[in-house]
């Protein structure tokens, strides 16, 4: 499916020229105009998974925002609920299996969404593991390159695959695909051995742990993305942050070329992906091995 043949879907839009950035002039229209786009792209990151979505239903300049994990009052039924196998009695989670899930997200205004790094054909065993890496003040970008890169070459030592993706915020995300065996405590430990060798051989540029008060001058490098329940923002998801960014994809030596973590916006992505040749991510499950 290219770019230029639109996936279907039956979901309608109601107000589609309803603003969601307006200092940019997006609208839920150009919202799902753009999800089209970058469809085929994004399944395997969105597909499937519970989700946690972020919902403004009038646009990123409005204090109404909700982070939702369970469903509201007239959420389209193209948006599934699914049991945790874990909480079989509570409250149930959210899935999308579709482009109409996708557009119903859109016509919802969830305008952010953080999937969970597992499908629900296998809750316990997570296929990827996000390494998030947070640039306190004075931060040189070049330096959040320099550390996303040294997370690769630990990653491939043990034998993993590392891909890399702006988080539309302030930083990189580095992402591992996984075979599903490890289980999420195991996952989870990893992640944390990972961020603390980094700190322990060079404490003066990063931090393991959440402290606000050293951050300044410091990479956080987060790894709580990595239990059960836990999220981080889908790879081509848009972020409700003014000029619309989006969690872009790259190829490790694009890295260099990009401005900042915000540099890739709903704006210039769809144009990026008909242009270059392939995807940044095409191999990505494809890479992926057991974590033992
Ligand atoms: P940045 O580059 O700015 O750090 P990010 O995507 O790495 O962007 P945040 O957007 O700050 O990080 O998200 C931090 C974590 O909190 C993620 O796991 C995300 O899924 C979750 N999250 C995001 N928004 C909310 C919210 N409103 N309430 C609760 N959790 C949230
Ligand atoms: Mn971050």
């Amino acid at each position: 499916m290219s770019p230029r043949n639109p996936p279907a879907a039956d979901v309608s839009l109601t107000h589609p020229d309803r603003l969601y950035w307006p200092d940019e002039g997006v609208t839920k229209q150009a919202l799902a105009d753009y999800y089209a786009a970058v469809w085929p792209f994004m399944v395997p990151y969105v597909v499937n998974r519970p989700l946690a979505l972020l919902r403004l239903p009038d646009g990123i300049k409005s204090q109404q925002r909700f982070f939702q994990k369970h469903a509201w009052k007239g959420m389209n039924p193209h948006i599934e609920e699914i049991a945790d196998p874990q909480d079989a009695d509570g409250e149930k989670l959210l899935r999308i299996a579709d482009f109409n899930g996708l557009v119903a997200l859109v016509q919802s205004a969830v305008l952010e969404i953080h999937p969970w790094g597992v499908t629900t054909d296998n809750w316990e065993k997570p296929d990827m593991i996000t390494m998030d890496l947070d640039p306190g003040e004075d931060v040189a970008w070049s330096a959040v390159i320099t550390a996303a890169i040294e997370l690769k070459a630990r990653l491939e030592a043990r034998g993993l695959a590392a891909f890399v993706k702006t988080s539309g915020g302030k930083g990189l995300h580095v992402v591992t695909p996984l075979s599903p065996k490890a289980g999420w405590a195991e996952v989870k430990d990893f992640a944390h051995s990972l961020a603390e060798s980094m700190s322990a051989d060079a404490p003066e540029k990063y931090l393991a742990t959440a402290t606000k008060a050293k951050r300044g001058g410091h990479i956080y490098i987060d790894y709580l993305r990595n239990g059960r329940g836990n999220t981080a923002v889908a790879a081509y998801s848009t972020r409700a942050r003014p000029g619309a960014p989006v969690s872009m994809p790259l190829d490790w030596p694009d890295l260099d070329e990009v401005s900042g973590p915000a540099a890739f916006t709903l704006g210039n992505v769809p144009h990026r992906l008909e242009t270059r040749p392939k995807d940044p991510w095409g191999n990505f499950f494809d890479a992926a091995v057991p974590l033992e």
